[in-house]
């Protein structure tokens, strides 16, 4: 069946043009001059709309094991509501614990997702653990199972943490078969100390979470993690949820020396801060615990990270969703801020939220979508089948009104979360049809999809390295 979209403006990453774009089946067919398109498809009216490509959250941890609890968005539930925010495909991250083998991680992972996703999926891997037969593993999952990005972490000792020799051996690896190298950069023992002293003074609240977390700890965890990977031949290196100046830093003079670094922010460190949000009165902030931490809103890390978009420093925004509910979970940590699940839900809201910079000037139509489409589809290889409006291209298209008006409330969100992180929030801007590989799933507010459509999608690598 074919589908002619009409009289919208498509934006790409050169910018905007007015066109058609006409569907046959799951693919993108042709793109037309306006009024030049076919007559006979069935058509979709988008006069006044934004015709984007599907929106990719690069970062997501749906129904992920955490501190005793697991993220309360299941790949069912939490599918469903980024798919009705515009994004159309995620990756999510299969986890390897130390001690455990890397392939049954990843089974795992495709045994949880297997008849639930609403939308298409990939995914990178997590390593808990680096050892001779993980290194091995690597290639399997890069030359087999489409799987080209590997997790390391820097914080959190004695759960995912790797040391710096283990991190050497995995960027070796990745120098060898192209894989690329995400990294959790914070100094999770020099941390540690921190919470532990925090504890013993009686800061219990989750405002400590933050101020635990020094931008320090994180520029000296990024700038080792970008020494490290240099010492790797300049293995490829994406540094995951930067939130502060400082790590930006170090991002930015690695990019000038035109190594293989790269960087994502995410939605919370745009517009949320340490006092407004983190330092909310009573245990209220414990629902922006996430790390890397909210940073001060009386430092420019939010202008910053702005201007680091635009200057392309940083390359993606993602979200790095990873929701857990007050009731049971959050509420864990009432009288010891260290036992808050960490992680914030957002992967209905990133379309908006990032289109909110484009209302306020401080980033382009065309950045808007190489920040939360494009780009990521490059950097994880999966363009041009996702990522972009082209013929071949696959039909994961979002219409998106800049007349409309979003509210972001729990009362109304999809996520499987018991309170917003957003909420309240106004967006001027509203998206308003979503297709996904030809078929509507999602309009005028209304949902269509259904759970299991949603397809794994493996990868090849990075298109950005040198
Ligand atoms: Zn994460």
């Amino acid at each position: 069946m074919s589908i002619l979209i009409r009289g919208g403006t498509v934006i790409g990453s050169t910018g905007p043009y007015d066109a058609d774009v006409l569907v046959d089946g799951e693919t993108i067919a042709a793109i037309f001059a306006p009024g030049k398109g076919p007559e006979g498809p069935e058509i979709i009216d988008a006069t006044g709309k934004y015709v984007i490509p599907g929106a990719i959250d690069a970062h997501t941890h749906m129904q992920m094991p955490f501190g005793g609890t697991q993220a309360s968005d299941t790949f069912d539930t939490g599918t469903r509501a980024a798919a009705i925010g515009g994004t159309t495909t995620i990756i999510d991250f299969a986890i390897q614990r130390y001690g455990e083998v890397v392939q049954d991680g990843l089974a795992a992972w495709h045994a949880k997702t297997a008849g639930e996703c609403h939308i298409d999926y990939g995914f990178h891997m997590i390593l808990g653990g680096v050892d001779d037969d993980a290194l091995k593993a690597m290639d399997q999952l890069v030359t087999s199972e489409g799987i080209t990005s590997f997790k390391l972490f820097m914080a959190y000792p004695g759960v995912f943490y790797s040391d710096d020799g283990q991190i050497l051996r995995a960027m070796q690896k990745a120098r060898e078969n192209g894989a690329m190298i995400m990294m959790h950069a914070e100094n999770g023992p020099a941390i540690d100390v921190l919470v532990k002293q925090a504890l013993e003074r009686g800061e219990t609240s989750p405002l400590y979470h933050g101020l635990t977390r020094p931008q320090e700890l994180e520029a000296e965890a990024t700038s080792r993690a970008i020494w490290l990977a240099a010492v790797a031949a300049d293995c490829p290196l994406y540094i995951v949820h930067l939130s502060a100046s400082k790590a930006l830093d170090q991002v930015k003079a690695a990019r000038d020396l035109g190594r293989n670094v790269f960087a994502e922010t995410c939605p919370q460190y745009l517009y949320l801060t340490l006092e407004d949000q983190l330092g909310a009165p009573g245990f209220e902030g414990a629902k922006w615990v996430c790390s890397t931490p909210l940073r001060s809103g009386k430092e420019s890390h939010r202008a910053d990270l702005w201007q680091g978009l635009r200057t392309n420093d940083l390359s993606v925004v993602s979200t790095d969703h990873c929701p857990f509910c007050m009731k049971d979970q959050k509420e864990m940590g009432i009288g010891d801020f260290s036992k808050i699940p960490n992680g914030i839900g957002s992967v209905e809201h990133r379309v908006d939220l990032l289109y909110q910079g484009v209302v306020d000037k401080k980033l382009s139509l065309a950045r808007w979508v190489e920040t939360i489409a494009t780009t990521p589809a490059r950097m994880f290889g999966m363009y041009p089948k996702k990522g972009v409006i082209a013929p071949g291209s696959d039909a994961d298209i979002v219409l998106y009104d800049p007349n409309g008006r979003t509210r972001i409330s729990v009362e109304t969100h999809h996520m499987n979360m018991d309170y917003s992180a957003w909420e309240g929030w106004e967006i001027d801007g509203r998206v308003d049809t979503v297709m996904s590989r030809g078929e509507v799933i999602s309009s005028g507010g209304e949902y269509t999809g259904r759970r299991g459509r949603g397809k794994y999608v493996p990868r090849a690598l990075s298109e950005y390295l040198l």
